[in-house]
């Protein structure tokens, strides 16, 4: 079962992603993420296109054409299909999420955590200041994900947006929260990707020179698209080795510990194809008792033998 987290950086135009996001470019060099340019909807507006990423359907279908519009979602929308298949949901978002799929008009006071509701989003974190530092919404997604873990979780950041109308889209002010935004996703996505999450990041609409956007200039409507696969995945080995307990217990999907997990060959579908996966001792372990390296040595020939064998078939 595929576990995915929707990142929707607010206001981040194409150029300034593809100029600004270290992090995901260096995943796209490595091969491990593709990018895309897409081009928004229009009204290039966030509630507009909050329904929009969410449903699938064009602002003039959906009918919330103006940040104005401010009403529930009508019709099917993601979180209400992964609620009828089962799944969890969650979001880490701005209140106009909340408002489009859990309660409207929103109530600072009843709104703003959600836990175990039951509409469309399980659970949530939503904030109303556009300047609610995104720092603090990753570590809400991470509460979330580590205390619900959700199949389907919407993060939702604004600082990009906010510094664009104030700054301009083309200035010092609104790149620099760009930066921010690429050192958060290389702080968080690692273990999010660990975790077994597919990760979508994208923007609702870009940001005009001028420090708005609604219309439909390239530098208001092109923002970019980058898919993580999970790593695994996509370097696609013959052999996954797994070192000390956490990588062990996250990969492999067990509780126990690498005495008795180590050496143990089991089989590990990376998403495309099964291949076999083996523990053993982490090297800050082995250096703590060497007494190990006698068994983490027969462990390295036996996965060595393996990988011999794999060659040669
Ligand atoms: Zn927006």
């Amino acid at each position: 079962m595929t576990k995915v987290i929707l990142i929707v950086l607010d206001g981040l135009r194409y150029d300034a992603a593809r100029s600004c996001l270290g992090y995901m470019e260096g995943l796209v060099q490595a091969g491990m993420a593709e990018v895309r340019k897409l081009t928004c909807e229009l009204p290039a507006m966030s509630r507009p296109l909050y329904e929009t990423l969410l449903t699938g359907r064009r602002p003039v279908e959906h009918g919330i054409v103006s940040n104005g519009v401010v009403r529930r979602s009508e019709g099917d929308n993601l979180f209400a299909r992964c609620r009828a298949s089962g799944k969890v949901t969650a979001a880490a978002a701005y209140h106009w999420v909340s408002e489009l799929y859990v309660s409207c008009p929103f109530d600072r006071h009843r709104d703003r955590i959600l836990v175990n509701g039951d509409g469309d989003i399980m659970h949530g974190v939503f904030y109303w200041d556009d300047h609610y530092p995104d720092s603090h919404l990753f570590a809400d997604a991470d509460w979330l994900i580590s205390s619900h873990s959700p199949d389907f979780l919407l993060l939702h950041p604004m600082n990009v947006d906010d510094a664009g109308h104030r700054h301009g889209g083309d200035s010092v002010g609104y790149r620099n929260a760009a930066r921010v935004q690429g050192d958060l996703l290389a702080r968080h996505l690692p273990g999010w990707l660990a975790l077994g999450y597919k990760v979508i990041v994208t923007a609702d609409h870009g940001m005009g020179d001028d420090g708005n956007h609604a219309g439909p200039t390239p530098q208001e409507t092109q923002v970019c698209l980058p898919f993580i696969q999970r790593h695994v995945e996509l370097v696609n080995p013959d052999v996954l080795v797994t070192l000390g307990n956490p990588s062990t217990q996250a990969l492999l999907g067990t509780r126990e510990g690498i005495m008795r997990t180590r050496g143990k060959w089991i089989d590990y579908d990376t998403g495309t194809r099964t291949i076999r996966a083996v523990a053993t001792f982490h090297p800050a372990y082995l250096l703590r008792s060497p007494s190990y390296k006698r068994l983490s040595w027969q462990d390295l020939r036996a996965i060595a033998k393996v990988l011999q064998q794999t060659t040669a078939s």
